[in-house]
């Protein structure tokens, strides 16, 4: 009974990654987006784009992934950072990205973000491009979407997830530079393999009710040295946004990505 209104009814909020909507559901899309209200995510933090369905958490959800959200896990720990099963391979030493879609804001918000990865010393380095593939191990291409948030995909087979999606929202003078920088630096945290630090229970970023992501059929795997606590503005991977975000990895995110790669 929440199929209709729900598609209908989605709105975009400043706070929640990953809005939009899409009309052309089928069964398969429609069983997920129940599942995920029953899970309690809110309608505003789903999304459908070609059929494939997002949340809040701004990977592509499958049927399975949302079933599996049905079930209580406890297992997980308290308030650590958390990583996919699946990573970037060590061995992958350039990672490309894409802009060419990217302008002003989004462009200059881009170029920092890469910085915030290039400055960690990482395993690979970031380097932006405009389409060419020369010496990249990998590509990961920047779109401008609808809604005021972002979304993108883990990896898989060793290469990070191809796209970002950057709402066009955030061209609003409303969102800062840093805010920017830090949803474009989040989605590609995403990428390589970064899950929400506050995947456990959402409505630490978000408010309203606790609502657990659960593995997604994509893992969430503590990473070893991370500290606990997590809090509002304690990671640039907190499943949602403020607009006085600084754009730049807190100390945890600084130890977890060093720490996998
Ligand atoms: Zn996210």
């Amino acid at each position: 009974m929440f199929r209709t209104a729900l598609v209908f009814a989605v709105t975009c909020s400043a706070l929640s990654f990953g809005c939009g909507a899409d009309r052309n559901a089928s069964e398969d899309t429609q069983e997920i987006i129940d599942n995920l209200v029953q899970a309690g995510f809110p309608a505003d933090d789903i999304m459908v784009v070609d059929g494939i369905v997002y949340t809040g958490r701004d990977g592509a959800v499958s049927l399975a992934a949302s079933r599996e959200m049905l079930e209580v896990d406890t297992s997980a720990g308290p308030d650590e950072q958390y990583r996919t099963t699946n990573l970037v391979s060590r061995t992958l030493t350039t990672i490309c990205v894409n802009g060419a879609a990217f302008t002003g804001k989004f462009s200059t918000a881009l170029n920092a973000a890469i910085t915030n990865y290039n400055n960690l010393g990482l395993t690979f380095q970031m380097r932006r491009t405009s389409g060419s593939t020369t010496g990249c191990g990998a590509t990961i291409t920047a779109r401008v979407s609808s809604g005021t948030g972002g979304s993108s995909g883990f990896p898989s087979g060793g290469r990070p997830f191809n796209t970002i999606n950057i709402g066009s929202g955030l061209q609003s003078a409303t969102f800062g530079t840093n805010t920017v920088t830090h949803v474009i630096t989040h989605e590609l945290g995403h990428c390589v393999g970064m899950r929400h630090s506050d995947f456990f229970n959402r409505s630490i970023s978000c408010g309203g009710a606790a609502t657990n992501e659960g593995s997604g059929g994509v893992g969430a795997i503590l990473i070893p040295g991370t500290p606990s606590g997590a809090t509002v503005g304690g990671s640039v991977m907190n499943s949602c946004f403020r607009t006085v975000e600084t754009g730049r990895f807190t100390s945890t995110d600084v130890t977890a990505l060093t720490t996998l790669y």
